[in-house]
Protein backbone atom coordinates (compact mmCIF):
# COMPACT_ATOMS: atom_id res chain seq x y z
CA UNK A 1 0.00 0.00 0.00
CA UNK A 2 1.18 3.45 -0.85
CA UNK A 3 1.84 5.77 2.20
CA UNK A 4 0.23 9.27 1.49
CA UNK A 5 1.99 11.69 -0.30
CA UNK A 6 3.35 14.81 1.33
CA UNK A 7 2.03 17.97 -0.10
CA UNK A 8 4.96 20.04 -0.45
CA UNK A 9 7.92 20.49 -2.82
CA UNK A 10 9.87 17.54 -3.21
CA UNK A 11 12.63 19.35 -4.57
CA UNK A 12 13.61 20.62 -1.37
CA UNK A 13 14.26 16.83 -0.04
CA UNK A 14 17.02 16.52 -3.04
CA UNK A 15 18.89 19.83 -2.56
CA UNK A 16 18.94 19.35 0.85
CA UNK A 17 22.44 17.15 2.26
CA UNK A 18 21.40 15.78 5.16
CA UNK A 19 18.30 14.44 3.79
CA UNK A 20 18.87 13.42 0.15
CA UNK A 21 20.23 9.47 -0.78
CA UNK A 22 19.98 10.29 -4.51
CA UNK A 23 19.19 7.16 -6.42
CA UNK A 24 18.89 5.65 -2.91
CA UNK A 25 15.40 6.54 -2.15
CA UNK A 26 13.03 3.60 -2.24
CA UNK A 27 10.00 3.39 -4.61
CA UNK A 28 8.33 3.93 -1.24
CA UNK A 29 9.70 6.89 -0.62
CA UNK A 30 9.57 8.29 -3.90
CA UNK A 31 5.38 7.47 -3.97
CA UNK A 32 5.38 9.14 -0.46
CA UNK A 33 8.03 12.30 -1.29
CA UNK A 34 6.84 12.82 -4.89
CA UNK A 35 9.97 12.18 -6.04
CA UNK A 36 9.05 9.84 -9.16
CA UNK A 37 10.21 11.76 -12.73
CA UNK A 38 12.74 13.53 -10.55
CA UNK A 39 14.82 10.39 -10.43
CA UNK A 40 16.23 7.83 -12.73
CA UNK A 41 14.44 4.57 -12.15
CA UNK A 42 17.16 2.78 -10.53
CA UNK A 43 17.16 2.22 -7.03
CA UNK A 44 20.69 2.11 -5.66
CA UNK A 45 22.15 0.91 -2.93
CA UNK A 46 24.35 2.76 -0.86
CA UNK A 47 27.05 0.17 -1.50
CA UNK A 48 26.62 0.72 -5.37
CA UNK A 49 26.68 4.16 -4.87
CA UNK A 50 30.20 4.13 -3.15
CA UNK A 51 31.47 2.22 -6.30
CA UNK A 52 30.15 4.42 -8.02
CA UNK A 53 31.43 7.28 -6.56
CA UNK A 54 34.71 5.92 -6.17
CA UNK A 55 35.64 4.90 -9.75
CA UNK A 56 34.10 8.90 -10.96
CA UNK A 57 36.65 10.43 -8.02
CA UNK A 58 39.67 8.43 -9.53
CA UNK A 59 38.97 9.18 -12.72
CA UNK A 60 39.88 12.52 -11.94
CA UNK A 61 43.78 13.59 -12.94
CA UNK A 62 44.54 15.92 -9.56
CA UNK A 63 43.93 16.11 -6.04
CA UNK A 64 42.68 19.45 -6.45
CA UNK A 65 39.87 18.15 -8.67
CA UNK A 66 38.86 15.16 -6.31
CA UNK A 67 38.60 17.74 -3.65
CA UNK A 68 36.25 19.76 -5.35
CA UNK A 69 34.16 16.85 -6.57
CA UNK A 70 34.54 15.71 -2.66
CA UNK A 71 33.62 18.42 -1.44
CA UNK A 72 30.55 18.18 -4.28
CA UNK A 73 28.96 15.04 -2.34
CA UNK A 74 29.29 16.72 0.70
CA UNK A 75 27.43 19.81 -0.21
CA UNK A 76 24.67 17.14 -1.95
CA UNK A 77 24.49 14.10 0.16
CA UNK A 78 26.39 14.25 3.45
CA UNK A 79 25.68 10.64 4.63
CA UNK A 80 27.25 9.07 1.42
CA UNK A 81 29.87 11.40 1.70
CA UNK A 82 30.33 10.19 5.05
CA UNK A 83 30.57 6.59 3.89
CA UNK A 84 32.50 6.96 1.42
CA UNK A 85 35.21 8.33 3.69
CA UNK A 86 35.02 5.76 6.19
CA UNK A 87 35.27 3.15 3.17
CA UNK A 88 38.31 4.27 2.14
CA UNK A 89 39.89 6.62 4.68
CA UNK A 90 43.68 6.31 3.90
CA UNK A 91 42.45 7.35 -0.02
CA UNK A 92 40.76 10.20 1.01
CA UNK A 93 41.75 12.07 4.17
CA UNK A 94 44.55 13.22 2.32
CA UNK A 95 42.14 15.05 -0.02
CA UNK A 96 39.65 15.84 2.23
CA UNK A 97 42.34 17.32 5.06
CA UNK A 98 46.12 18.26 4.76
CA UNK A 99 47.71 18.71 1.97
CA UNK A 100 45.15 18.85 -0.23
CA UNK A 101 43.21 21.63 1.41
CA UNK A 102 45.71 24.03 1.25
CA UNK A 103 45.34 24.56 -2.11
CA UNK A 104 41.65 24.01 -1.78
CA UNK A 105 42.07 27.35 0.72
CA UNK A 106 43.91 29.09 -1.83
CA UNK A 107 41.59 28.32 -4.50
CA UNK A 108 38.27 28.61 -2.16
CA UNK A 109 37.25 31.50 -4.78
CA UNK A 110 37.45 29.41 -7.95
CA UNK A 111 35.17 26.74 -6.29
CA UNK A 112 32.85 28.22 -4.19
CA UNK A 113 29.40 27.85 -4.94
CA UNK A 114 26.97 26.64 -2.19
CA UNK A 115 26.43 28.10 1.03
CA UNK A 116 28.20 26.07 4.03
CA UNK A 117 28.25 27.10 7.85
CA UNK A 118 28.72 30.49 8.43
CA UNK A 119 30.38 33.34 7.03
CA UNK A 120 30.31 36.56 9.80
CA UNK A 121 32.14 39.40 8.20
CA UNK A 122 32.98 42.77 9.87
CA UNK A 123 30.27 44.80 8.33
CA UNK A 124 27.39 42.69 10.24
CA UNK A 125 29.38 43.93 13.30
CA UNK A 126 26.07 45.11 15.97
CA UNK A 127 24.04 41.67 14.18
CA UNK A 128 25.67 39.15 15.53
CA UNK A 129 23.17 37.57 17.71
CA UNK A 130 20.16 38.35 15.39
CA UNK A 131 21.70 36.41 12.90
CA UNK A 132 22.31 33.07 14.60
CA UNK A 133 18.66 33.28 15.85
CA UNK A 134 17.36 33.52 12.69
CA UNK A 135 19.52 31.15 11.28
CA UNK A 136 17.75 27.15 11.78
CA UNK A 137 21.24 25.69 13.07
CA UNK A 138 19.24 24.51 16.30
CA UNK A 139 21.34 22.01 17.47
CA UNK A 140 24.73 22.82 17.30
CA UNK A 141 27.33 21.31 19.34
CA UNK A 142 30.30 21.65 17.70
CA UNK A 143 31.99 25.02 15.71
CA UNK A 144 35.04 25.37 14.32
CA UNK A 145 35.90 28.75 13.45
CA UNK A 146 38.85 30.35 11.65
CA UNK A 147 39.63 34.32 10.61
CA UNK A 148 42.17 32.72 7.72
CA UNK A 149 44.89 34.96 8.44
CA UNK A 150 47.44 31.79 8.87
CA UNK A 151 46.31 28.99 7.32
CA UNK A 152 48.20 26.04 7.28
CA UNK A 153 52.30 27.39 6.89
CA UNK A 154 50.24 29.00 3.70
CA UNK A 155 49.64 33.04 5.35
CA UNK A 156 46.85 34.79 5.33
CA UNK A 157 43.81 33.10 2.49
CA UNK A 158 41.01 35.99 3.94
CA UNK A 159 37.80 34.11 3.24
CA UNK A 160 39.62 31.03 1.80
CA UNK A 161 40.32 29.99 4.96
CA UNK A 162 37.46 28.72 5.45
CA UNK A 163 38.42 25.37 3.78
CA UNK A 164 40.47 24.60 6.98
CA UNK A 165 37.09 24.53 9.52
CA UNK A 166 34.95 22.58 6.99
CA UNK A 167 37.88 19.72 6.60
CA UNK A 168 38.08 19.95 10.35
CA UNK A 169 34.28 19.25 11.04
CA UNK A 170 34.45 16.69 8.27
CA UNK A 171 37.12 14.79 10.66
CA UNK A 172 34.80 15.02 13.78
CA UNK A 173 31.67 13.47 11.57
CA UNK A 174 34.47 10.98 10.21
CA UNK A 175 36.67 9.95 12.92
CA UNK A 176 34.51 10.77 16.04
CA UNK A 177 30.92 10.41 15.09
CA UNK A 178 29.52 13.67 15.62
CA UNK A 179 26.91 13.99 13.73
CA UNK A 180 26.98 16.50 10.83
CA UNK A 181 23.77 18.40 11.19
CA UNK A 182 25.05 19.14 14.85
CA UNK A 183 28.51 21.28 13.34
CA UNK A 184 29.17 24.76 12.00
CA UNK A 185 32.08 26.17 10.26
CA UNK A 186 32.79 29.47 10.58
CA UNK A 187 34.72 31.93 9.00
CA UNK A 188 34.77 35.65 10.74
CA UNK A 189 36.07 37.67 8.09
CA UNK A 190 37.66 40.79 9.34
CA UNK A 191 39.83 41.25 5.82
CA UNK A 192 42.25 40.07 4.03
CA UNK A 193 46.08 41.75 4.24
CA UNK A 194 46.99 39.44 0.96
CA UNK A 195 46.51 42.28 -1.06
CA UNK A 196 46.49 39.69 -4.62
CA UNK A 197 43.05 38.62 -2.78
CA UNK A 198 42.07 41.23 -2.33
CA UNK A 199 42.37 42.63 -6.01
CA UNK A 200 41.64 39.24 -7.45
CA UNK A 201 37.86 39.69 -9.16
CA UNK A 202 37.04 35.90 -8.29
CA UNK A 203 37.64 36.99 -4.35
CA UNK A 204 34.32 36.22 -2.67
CA UNK A 205 35.57 37.19 1.02
CA UNK A 206 35.12 41.03 2.42
CA UNK A 207 37.58 43.01 0.41
CA UNK A 208 39.18 45.67 3.33
CA UNK A 209 42.60 45.47 5.08
CA UNK A 210 42.38 43.33 7.96
CA UNK A 211 40.32 45.01 11.05
CA UNK A 212 42.93 44.80 14.14
CA UNK A 213 42.89 45.82 17.97
CA UNK A 214 40.37 47.01 19.80
CA UNK A 215 37.91 46.72 16.66
CA UNK A 216 39.00 42.78 16.06
CA UNK A 217 38.86 42.57 19.99
CA UNK A 218 35.16 43.67 20.02
CA UNK A 219 34.14 41.95 16.90
CA UNK A 220 35.28 38.72 18.47
CA UNK A 221 33.64 39.00 21.86
CA UNK A 222 30.47 39.99 19.90
CA UNK A 223 30.87 36.32 17.93
CA UNK A 224 31.42 34.58 21.42
CA UNK A 225 28.73 36.06 23.22
CA UNK A 226 26.29 35.50 20.11
CA UNK A 227 27.59 31.68 20.12
CA UNK A 228 27.02 31.54 23.70
CA UNK A 229 23.62 32.89 23.50
CA UNK A 230 22.64 30.78 20.66
CA UNK A 231 24.24 27.42 22.01
CA UNK A 232 24.86 27.51 25.68
CA UNK A 233 26.51 23.92 25.64
CA UNK A 234 28.66 23.98 22.31
CA UNK A 235 32.17 23.39 21.74
CA UNK A 236 34.15 25.88 19.95
CA UNK A 237 38.05 25.49 18.32
CA UNK A 238 39.59 27.87 17.13
CA UNK A 239 41.29 27.31 13.99
CA UNK A 240 44.37 28.84 12.00
CA UNK A 241 44.43 32.39 13.45
CA UNK A 242 47.90 34.35 13.66
CA UNK A 243 50.39 33.88 16.58
CA UNK A 244 49.45 36.60 18.66
CA UNK A 245 45.45 36.48 18.21
CA UNK A 246 45.93 32.33 18.83
CA UNK A 247 47.38 32.98 21.82
CA UNK A 248 45.28 35.66 23.26
CA UNK A 249 41.86 34.08 22.08
CA UNK A 250 42.85 30.97 23.95
CA UNK A 251 43.38 32.45 26.99
CA UNK A 252 40.45 35.26 26.61
CA UNK A 253 37.88 32.63 26.15
CA UNK A 254 39.13 29.21 27.52
CA UNK A 255 37.43 29.31 30.84
CA UNK A 256 34.16 31.23 28.90
CA UNK A 257 33.03 28.35 27.04
CA UNK A 258 34.69 24.88 26.04
CA UNK A 259 37.55 25.96 23.58
CA UNK A 260 40.63 25.32 22.37
CA UNK A 261 43.30 26.35 19.94
CA UNK A 262 44.00 22.93 17.74
CA UNK A 263 47.40 24.54 16.26
CA UNK A 264 48.73 25.17 20.15
CA UNK A 265 47.05 22.48 22.09
CA UNK A 266 45.89 19.84 19.40
CA UNK A 267 49.43 19.96 17.38
CA UNK A 268 51.02 19.50 21.08
CA UNK A 269 49.18 16.90 21.73
CA UNK A 270 49.62 15.55 18.96
CA UNK A 271 53.79 16.14 18.92
CA UNK A 272 54.07 15.18 22.30
CA UNK A 273 52.11 11.56 21.49
CA UNK A 274 54.81 10.87 18.63
CA UNK A 275 57.56 11.64 20.84
CA UNK A 276 56.14 9.47 23.55
CA UNK A 277 55.63 6.96 21.07
CA UNK A 278 59.32 7.72 19.63
CA UNK A 279 61.37 7.25 23.03
CA UNK A 280 59.93 4.01 22.92
CA UNK A 281 61.38 2.68 19.41
CA UNK A 282 64.83 4.90 20.32
CA UNK A 283 64.97 2.89 24.03
CA UNK A 284 65.53 6.43 25.89
CA UNK A 285 64.44 8.41 28.65
CA UNK A 286 63.74 11.98 27.44
CA UNK A 287 64.43 13.49 30.59
CA UNK A 288 67.93 12.13 30.05
CA UNK A 289 68.00 14.26 26.74
CA UNK A 290 67.72 17.46 25.35
CA UNK A 291 64.71 18.53 22.46
CA UNK A 292 65.34 21.18 20.06
CA UNK A 293 62.38 22.92 18.30
CA UNK A 294 62.87 24.77 14.70
CA UNK A 295 59.99 27.72 14.50
CA UNK A 296 58.63 28.63 18.14
CA UNK A 297 55.54 30.43 16.97
CA UNK A 298 51.98 29.02 18.22
CA UNK A 299 52.59 25.50 17.15
CA UNK A 300 56.07 25.59 18.56
CA UNK A 301 55.54 26.63 21.66
CA UNK A 302 52.38 24.89 22.54
CA UNK A 303 54.49 21.95 21.97
CA UNK A 304 57.08 23.34 24.21
CA UNK A 305 54.86 24.11 27.11
CA UNK A 306 53.32 20.58 26.92
CA UNK A 307 56.85 18.93 27.14
CA UNK A 308 58.07 21.06 30.10
CA UNK A 309 54.44 19.38 31.66
CA UNK A 310 55.39 16.29 30.94
CA UNK A 311 59.01 16.20 32.06
CA UNK A 312 58.19 18.06 35.37
CA UNK A 313 55.69 15.03 35.91
CA UNK A 314 58.22 12.62 35.73
CA UNK A 315 59.98 14.24 38.29
CA UNK A 316 62.27 17.06 37.25
CA UNK A 317 62.07 20.78 38.31
CA UNK A 318 60.43 22.97 36.22
CA UNK A 319 63.61 24.67 35.69
CA UNK A 320 65.88 21.19 35.08
CA UNK A 321 62.71 20.47 32.26
CA UNK A 322 62.87 23.87 31.15
CA UNK A 323 66.61 22.78 30.30
CA UNK A 324 65.91 19.97 28.30
CA UNK A 325 64.22 22.55 25.64
CA UNK A 326 66.19 24.28 23.00
CA UNK A 327 64.48 26.30 19.97
CA UNK A 328 65.49 28.37 17.28
CA UNK A 329 63.16 30.83 15.03
CA UNK A 330 64.24 32.76 12.42
CA UNK A 331 66.73 34.87 14.64
CA UNK A 332 68.91 31.59 15.79
CA UNK A 333 68.78 30.23 19.36
CA UNK A 334 66.39 31.77 21.12
CA UNK A 335 68.16 33.73 24.05
CA UNK A 336 66.60 35.30 26.79
CA UNK A 337 67.19 38.84 26.96
CA UNK A 338 68.33 39.00 23.35
CA UNK A 339 66.14 37.79 20.81
CA UNK A 340 62.74 37.03 22.61
CA UNK A 341 60.03 37.53 20.15
CA UNK A 342 56.61 36.70 21.88
CA UNK A 343 55.80 35.50 25.20
CA UNK A 344 55.39 31.94 24.51
CA UNK A 345 59.03 31.72 23.53
CA UNK A 346 60.05 33.00 27.28
CA UNK A 347 59.24 29.72 28.47
CA UNK A 348 62.16 28.06 26.55
CA UNK A 349 65.05 30.95 26.01
CA UNK A 350 68.43 29.87 27.37
CA UNK A 351 69.07 31.68 30.24
CA UNK A 352 72.13 34.21 28.85
CA UNK A 353 74.26 32.70 31.49
CA UNK A 354 74.41 29.34 29.43
CA UNK A 355 74.08 30.74 25.72
CA UNK A 356 75.47 34.61 26.22
CA UNK A 357 78.59 33.38 25.63
CA UNK A 358 77.33 31.96 22.12
CA UNK A 359 76.94 35.44 21.07
CA UNK A 360 80.21 36.37 20.98
CA UNK A 361 80.21 35.87 17.24
CA UNK A 362 77.51 38.48 17.23
CA UNK A 363 74.27 36.42 16.37
CA UNK A 364 72.29 33.68 17.78
CA UNK A 365 73.39 30.46 16.89
CA UNK A 366 71.63 28.86 13.95
CA UNK A 367 69.70 25.06 13.64
CA UNK A 368 73.04 23.25 12.18
CA UNK A 369 75.56 25.36 15.30
CA UNK A 370 72.37 24.61 17.91
CA UNK A 371 72.67 20.87 16.90
CA UNK A 372 76.24 20.79 16.93
CA UNK A 373 76.55 22.30 20.60
CA UNK A 374 73.36 21.34 22.01
CA UNK A 375 73.76 17.50 21.04
CA UNK A 376 69.45 17.01 20.97
CA UNK A 377 68.01 13.57 20.53
CA UNK A 378 64.92 14.98 19.27
CA UNK A 379 64.17 17.59 16.49
CA UNK A 380 61.10 19.09 15.77
CA UNK A 381 59.76 21.31 12.42
CA UNK A 382 57.42 23.51 13.11
CA UNK A 383 58.30 26.99 10.94
CA UNK A 384 56.77 26.18 7.78
CA UNK A 385 60.11 27.00 5.95
CA UNK A 386 60.49 23.82 2.69
CA UNK A 387 63.86 21.94 3.07
CA UNK A 388 64.74 23.62 5.99
CA UNK A 389 65.99 19.97 7.39
CA UNK A 390 68.82 19.44 4.30
CA UNK A 391 71.24 16.93 4.30
CA UNK A 392 73.68 18.88 6.73
CA UNK A 393 71.10 18.94 9.46
CA UNK A 394 69.98 15.46 9.60
CA UNK A 395 73.74 14.09 9.06
CA UNK A 396 74.15 16.29 12.63
CA UNK A 397 71.46 14.63 14.17
CA UNK A 398 72.78 11.07 13.38
CA UNK A 399 75.98 12.15 14.63
CA UNK A 400 75.21 11.63 18.61
CA UNK A 401 72.43 9.47 18.48
CA UNK A 402 72.06 5.75 16.86
CA UNK A 403 68.17 6.97 16.87
CA UNK A 404 67.60 10.73 16.58
CA UNK A 405 63.70 11.15 16.48
CA UNK A 406 63.29 13.72 13.31
CA UNK A 407 59.54 15.42 13.01
CA UNK A 408 58.91 18.44 10.03
CA UNK A 409 55.64 18.77 11.05
CA UNK A 410 55.06 21.81 8.89
CA UNK A 411 51.88 21.78 6.28
CA UNK A 412 51.48 21.28 3.48
CA UNK A 413 53.74 19.79 1.75
CA UNK A 414 55.52 22.99 0.18
CA UNK A 415 56.37 24.10 3.83
CA UNK A 416 57.66 21.29 4.87
CA UNK A 417 60.92 20.96 6.63
CA UNK A 418 61.83 17.55 4.88
CA UNK A 419 60.68 15.10 3.05
CA UNK A 420 60.74 11.44 4.72
CA UNK A 421 62.47 10.15 2.06
CA UNK A 422 65.48 12.40 2.43
CA UNK A 423 65.65 11.91 5.61
CA UNK A 424 66.08 8.53 6.06
CA UNK A 425 68.46 8.50 3.03
CA UNK A 426 70.82 10.98 4.95
CA UNK A 427 70.45 9.00 8.59
CA UNK A 428 71.07 5.68 6.56
CA UNK A 429 67.85 4.55 7.82
CA UNK A 430 68.56 5.07 11.50
CA UNK A 431 66.25 8.43 12.30
CA UNK A 432 62.34 7.72 13.59
CA UNK A 433 60.54 9.80 11.30
CA UNK A 434 57.03 11.62 11.81
CA UNK A 435 55.70 14.02 9.38
CA UNK A 436 52.88 16.62 9.00
CA UNK A 437 51.16 15.63 5.93
CA UNK A 438 50.87 12.16 4.72
CA UNK A 439 54.22 10.65 3.11
CA UNK A 440 55.78 7.82 2.05
CA UNK A 441 59.30 6.04 3.13
CA UNK A 442 61.11 3.34 1.99
CA UNK A 443 59.66 0.91 3.28
CA UNK A 444 56.10 1.85 2.76
CA UNK A 445 53.68 4.62 4.75
CA UNK A 446 55.43 7.31 7.38
CA UNK A 447 53.42 8.14 10.40
CA UNK A 448 51.58 11.33 9.63
CA UNK A 449 52.27 13.31 12.98
CA UNK A 450 48.57 15.37 12.58
CA UNK A 451 46.54 16.91 14.65
CA UNK A 452 43.58 14.69 13.01
CA UNK A 453 44.49 12.17 15.95
CA UNK A 454 43.72 14.18 18.61
CA UNK A 455 40.88 16.91 18.25
CA UNK A 456 38.44 14.81 17.08
CA UNK A 457 38.40 12.77 20.48
CA UNK A 458 38.94 16.05 22.38
CA UNK A 459 35.81 17.22 21.23
CA UNK A 460 34.10 13.89 21.78
CA UNK A 461 35.04 13.68 24.69
CA UNK A 462 34.34 17.25 25.64
CA UNK A 463 30.76 16.46 24.26
CA UNK A 464 30.30 13.57 26.43
CA UNK A 465 31.39 14.83 29.50
CA UNK A 466 29.59 17.79 29.61
CA UNK A 467 32.27 20.24 30.92
CA UNK A 468 32.04 23.84 30.90
CA UNK A 469 35.93 23.99 29.90
CA UNK A 470 39.12 22.18 28.10
CA UNK A 471 41.98 21.58 30.50
CA UNK A 472 46.05 21.17 29.93
CA UNK A 473 45.65 18.09 31.75
CA UNK A 474 43.17 16.77 29.16
CA UNK A 475 45.72 17.02 26.19
CA UNK A 476 48.46 15.38 28.16
CA UNK A 477 46.21 12.59 28.78
CA UNK A 478 45.23 12.29 25.44
CA UNK A 479 48.72 12.04 24.08
CA UNK A 480 49.91 9.55 26.57
CA UNK A 481 46.63 7.63 25.62
CA UNK A 482 47.08 7.80 21.73
CA UNK A 483 50.72 6.67 22.24
CA UNK A 484 49.54 3.69 23.84
CA UNK A 485 48.10 2.86 20.73
CA UNK A 486 51.05 1.87 18.77
CA UNK A 487 50.55 -1.27 17.48
CA UNK A 488 52.66 -4.03 18.16
CA UNK A 489 55.08 -4.97 15.28
CA UNK A 490 54.53 -2.17 13.01
CA UNK A 491 58.05 -1.29 12.69
CA UNK A 492 58.78 2.33 13.35
CA UNK A 493 55.24 3.72 13.26
CA UNK A 494 54.36 6.08 15.92
CA UNK A 495 50.51 5.84 15.81
CA UNK A 496 48.25 3.37 14.57
CA UNK A 497 46.94 3.86 10.79
CA UNK A 498 44.32 6.24 9.90
CA UNK A 499 42.29 3.32 8.94
CA UNK A 500 41.62 2.89 12.62
CA UNK A 501 40.85 7.12 13.58
CA UNK A 502 37.33 6.17 14.24
CA UNK A 503 39.19 3.81 17.23
CA UNK A 504 41.78 6.69 18.13
CA UNK A 505 39.25 9.59 19.11
CA UNK A 506 37.19 6.89 21.06
CA UNK A 507 40.66 5.93 23.01
CA UNK A 508 41.48 10.03 23.25
CA UNK A 509 37.56 10.86 24.23
CA UNK A 510 37.37 8.08 27.04
CA UNK A 511 41.27 9.74 28.20
CA UNK A 512 38.87 13.32 28.12
CA UNK A 513 36.05 11.71 29.87
CA UNK A 514 38.40 9.95 32.99
CA UNK A 515 39.99 13.93 33.45
CA UNK A 516 36.84 15.66 33.50
CA UNK A 517 35.98 12.91 36.22
CA UNK A 518 39.04 13.42 38.15
CA UNK A 519 39.88 17.48 38.10
CA UNK A 520 35.94 18.77 36.91
CA UNK A 521 33.41 16.32 39.05
CA UNK A 522 32.21 15.34 35.86
CA UNK A 523 29.86 12.06 36.36
CA UNK A 524 29.76 9.34 34.55
CA UNK A 525 26.83 7.75 33.20
CA UNK A 526 25.48 4.44 35.37
CA UNK A 527 27.26 2.04 32.62
CA UNK A 528 30.46 4.16 31.99
CA UNK A 529 32.08 6.45 29.82
CA UNK A 530 32.73 3.80 27.13
CA UNK A 531 29.22 3.03 26.45
CA UNK A 532 27.64 7.03 26.60
CA UNK A 533 31.23 7.42 23.81
CA UNK A 534 29.79 4.67 21.69
CA UNK A 535 25.92 5.78 22.13
CA UNK A 536 27.04 8.95 20.35
CA UNK A 537 28.36 7.68 16.74
CA UNK A 538 26.43 8.82 14.31
CA UNK A 539 26.86 6.43 11.44
CA UNK A 540 26.50 7.12 7.88
CA UNK A 541 23.87 5.30 6.90
CA UNK A 542 20.69 5.68 4.98
CA UNK A 543 17.77 6.79 7.68
CA UNK A 544 13.88 5.79 6.68
CA UNK A 545 12.45 8.86 5.08
CA UNK A 546 8.77 7.66 5.84
CA UNK A 547 9.11 8.07 9.64
CA UNK A 548 12.31 11.02 9.83
CA UNK A 549 11.37 13.98 12.00
CA UNK A 550 13.90 15.81 10.08
CA UNK A 551 11.51 15.27 7.16
CA UNK A 552 8.48 16.13 8.67
CA UNK A 553 10.59 19.15 10.13
CA UNK A 554 11.40 20.28 6.59
CA UNK A 555 8.27 20.27 5.23
CA UNK A 556 6.46 22.04 7.90
CA UNK A 557 8.32 24.48 7.46
CA UNK A 558 8.33 24.65 3.45
CA UNK A 559 4.37 24.66 3.82
P1 LIG B 1 53.50 30.49 13.37
O1 LIG B 1 53.55 31.48 12.26
O2 LIG B 1 52.87 30.87 14.65
O3 LIG B 1 55.00 29.99 13.70
C1 LIG B 1 56.01 29.81 12.75
C2 LIG B 1 57.32 30.13 13.45
O4 LIG B 1 58.38 29.81 12.55
C3 LIG B 1 57.44 31.61 13.81
O5 LIG B 1 57.89 31.77 15.14
C4 LIG B 1 58.45 32.11 12.81
O6 LIG B 1 59.22 33.21 13.30
C5 LIG B 1 59.31 30.86 12.63
N1 LIG B 1 60.13 30.95 11.43
C6 LIG B 1 59.84 31.53 10.25
N2 LIG B 1 60.90 31.46 9.43
C7 LIG B 1 61.86 30.83 10.11
C8 LIG B 1 63.20 30.46 9.79
N3 LIG B 1 63.72 30.72 8.59
N4 LIG B 1 63.91 29.82 10.72
C9 LIG B 1 63.39 29.54 11.92
N5 LIG B 1 62.14 29.86 12.29
C10 LIG B 1 61.39 30.50 11.38
O7 LIG B 1 52.80 29.22 12.76
P2 LIG B 1 52.36 27.90 13.54
O8 LIG B 1 50.91 27.93 13.82
O9 LIG B 1 53.27 27.66 14.68
O10 LIG B 1 52.59 26.81 12.39
C11 LIG B 1 53.87 26.56 11.88
C12 LIG B 1 53.84 25.37 10.95
O11 LIG B 1 53.48 24.22 11.69
C13 LIG B 1 52.84 25.50 9.82
O12 LIG B 1 53.43 25.06 8.62
C14 LIG B 1 51.73 24.57 10.20
O13 LIG B 1 51.13 23.96 9.09
C15 LIG B 1 52.48 23.52 10.98
N6 LIG B 1 51.58 22.82 11.89
C16 LIG B 1 51.48 21.47 11.75
C17 LIG B 1 50.61 20.76 12.55
C18 LIG B 1 50.47 19.26 12.44
O14 LIG B 1 49.52 18.71 12.95
N7 LIG B 1 51.40 18.58 11.81
C19 LIG B 1 49.82 21.43 13.48
C20 LIG B 1 49.95 22.82 13.60
C21 LIG B 1 50.85 23.51 12.80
Amino acid sequence: MHQTRTSSDPRTILSDPLLNKGTAFTEAERDYLGLHGLLPSHVATMAGQIDRRIAVLRAFSTSFEKYAFLRDLQDTNETLFYALLAQHRSELLPLVYTPTVGEACVRFSEIYSRPRGLFLSYPLKGRLSQILADLPFDDVEVICATDGERILGLGDQGAGGMGIPIGKLSLYTDCAGIDPARTLPVMIDTGTDNEALRENPLYVGWRNKRVRGAEYDSFIEEFVEAVRERWPHAMLQWEDFAGPNAVALLHRYRDRLPSFNDDIQGTAATALAAILSAERLAGIDLAQHKLLLFGAGAAGCGIASLLVDELEKRGLSRDKARGCIYAVDRDGLIIEGANVAIPGQALIARPEAEAGGWLASGSAPGLIETIERVHPAVLIGTSGQFGAFGEPVVRAMTKHHDRPIILPLSNPVTRSEASAEDIEAWSDGRAIIGTGSPSQGATGAVTQVNNVYIFPGIGLGALVSGVTRITDAMFIEAAKALASLKPEGSGDALFPPSEQLADVADCVALAVCRVAERDLGAIPPLDGWEKAIARRRWVPAYRNSLCSPNIERTHNAIS
